[in-house]
């Protein structure tokens, strides 16, 4: 057995990913690159409401999911640091 490497499935060896969906998402993932500068921004100086919409703006002018861009802005936000885990926020 194997693993989709997009939704996290068990799939047979033999394939890649359990569907085109989960393909077409996965390589739209890693094709999204966030500047630094960009993440400091909404991060730092934007309300909820601002980062909500620069999202959008940026999800817009690059023609890629809004979704996919949110759950990379996440990963981001914790890689570097702006965000904490959920762990920690029980804390
Ligand atoms: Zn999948």
């Amino acid at each position: 057995m194997s693993h989709c490497p997009f939704c996290k499935k068990k799939i047979a060896m033999s394939k890649a990913f359990c569907s085109r969906n989960c393909k077409e998402n996965y390589f739209q993932l890693i094709a999204i690159q966030i500047p630094k500068l960009f993440m400091k921004r909404i991060n730092t100086f934007c309300s909820e409401e601002e980062r909500e919409t620069e999202i959008e703006k940026f999800a817009y002018r690059h023609k890629w999911r809004i979704d996919l861009l949110k759950n990379k802005i996440e990963e981001e936000s914790i890689k570097l640091g702006y965000k904490e885990t959920k762990k920690n926020e029980e804390e």
